[in-house]
């Protein structure tokens, strides 16, 4: 095993706003570490994002099969954890219930090298889900930004905003909100992001 790759019961996270990359860093590590000799690894992501098994980045081509876990399930992953698994990562892991830190943790201390990635804040600002809890397990923090998406701007975005029919969000709209044809989402720096 190569130990500069997988580090047995450590927590590494990659987060940041939508657009920053997160997915495209993971896969491209992914891409890097399924090539390792007897290296085995599981990738998982929630059932809300959506049914299609396969994880892309909106910035490349490459693209990784995985497992589908119900967000509101996150024991559903330990049976899923064999003994001959080296390597565990999870995408959009801010949309798992707060369950999902103590998974992590358990399995981390069977030896695992977890990788996630996810939003750390919401639309709203605030923490999103269990990912500030999880930087306080993590070895290594991987803090991405994106291009401010606001008019004219082009700060770094730490900020996902949030646009109904091209408005900002309201503050008590639901945290969750799948991006579709009225809701669709920007990365924004600090000083543009907006709340209704
Ligand atoms: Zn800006």
């Amino acid at each position: 095993m190569n130990y500069h790759h997988i580090q047995p019961g450590t927590l590494e996270v990659f987060c940041g706003p939508m657009k920053s990359g997160k997915t495209r860093e993971i896969l491209y590590k992914l891409d890097k570490i399924k090539y390792l000799e007897n290296c085995n690894f599981l990738f998982i992501k929630p059932k809300l994002d959506t049914r299609d098994t396969f994880i892309k980045s909106r910035f490349s081509d490459v693209s990784q099969h995985c497992e589908i876990v119900d967000e509101n399930l996150p024991t559903d992953i330990l049976p899923l954890i064999t003994s001959d698994l080296d390597l565990l990562i999870i995408d959009e892991i801010q949309f798992f219930s707060k369950e999902i830190t103590t998974i992590i943790e358990t399995i981390l201390k069977k030896g695992l090298h977890v990788i996630v990635a996810g939003l750390d804040t919401d639309f709203t600002g605030k923490g999103f889900g269990s990912v500030p809890e999880l930087l306080t397990l993590a070895t290594k923090v991987h803090k991405l930004s994106g291009i401010c998406e606001y008019s004219g701007c082009s700060n770094s975005s730490i900020r996902t905003q949030r646009l109904i029919n091209g408005k900002p969000a309201k503050i008590n709209d639901p945290i969750v909100s799948i991006e579709g044809q009225n809701n669709t989402y920007e990365s924004r720096c600090l000083i543009h992001h907006q709340i209704d």
